[in-house]
């Protein structure tokens, strides 16, 4: 595919309504192409988790266009978006959001599950999954057994083992110590450059986002910078 995985036209998002309204986009124009690694920065309320959940789907535009490959997702009904986030999209969070009373080995199956795949396939793909990110013999462990940085791993393998186009990355290291960081940031910079995944990281951090490609500088709503438009990426 030439054209780009995705984009946004014009993009805005209003909360609330009269007086109390509150204009967290204002007018968002971004296109990501295959294999890209983006680094997304800005102040607190500068808009940032408000365009990674439209970018996964998990919110609407009140105003503008989002293009998934090629497909108008303000066309698609709510099922259309739960299909595409469950075929393409990929997603880690700072708080890991692993089921507490589940091991590793079945947080990871937990998307293949949604896509009604077999038992023996499903746990094939999930121990591939655990062992890319070096969890090998760690699939018994409950999310409370396992460090921050293991658990992160897990998050991560759950996020891959549906082999997305686009990972959705909102702060993963914001809860680890440094050294932790770099592994993570290691992984997901291997997912990029060996599986051509694409990655859109949030960070506060600029040593995190100096794996990234190309860096997206949001302010009051706004792109105030992007990489790509400097010919620095
Ligand atoms: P960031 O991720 O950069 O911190 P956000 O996208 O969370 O910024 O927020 C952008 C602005 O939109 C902020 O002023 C925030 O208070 C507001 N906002 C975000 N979500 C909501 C919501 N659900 N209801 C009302 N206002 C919101």
């Amino acid at each position: 595919m030439s054209g780009p995985l995705l984009e946004l036209q014009a993009v805005h998002k209003r909360y609330g309504s009269g007086d109390a309204v509150m204009h967290a986009l204002r007018g968002v124009s971004l296109r990501i192409f295959p294999g890209e690694f983006l680094a997304v920065m800005g102040p607190s309320g500068s808009g940032k988790s408000t365009c990674m959940n439209i970018l996964g789907c998990m919110d609407q535009p009140s105003a503008g266009r989002y293009w998934f490959r090629g497909v108008d997702v303000g066309g698609l009904s709510r099922d259309q978006r739960t299909l595409l986030r469950r075929h393409y999209l990929g997603f880690i969070f700072q708080g890991f959001n692993l089921l507490n009373r589940t091991s590793a080995l079945e947080n990871v199956e937990m998307p293949l599950i949604y896509r009604g795949m077999p038992a023996k396939e499903r746990h094939a793909a999930a121990l591939q999954a655990l062992d890319t990110v070096g969890l090998r013999g760690w699939e018994r462990h409950m999310p409370n057994q396992l460090s921050g940085g293991q658990q992160q791993r897990v998050a991560i393998a759950r996020a891959i083992v549906t082999r997305p186009l686009l990972l959705l990355a909102d702060e993963p290291t914001g809860n680890l110590d440094s050294q932790r960081s770099r592994e993570i940031m290691q992984l997901l910079s291997a997912f990029n450059r060996d599986l051509g995944i694409t990655v859109v990281m949030v960070t506060h951090e600029a040593d995190m986002a100096a794996y990234a490609k190309r860096v997206v500088l949001f302010r009051d709503g706004l792109i105030a910078q992007d990489g790509a438009e400097n010919g620095t990426c």
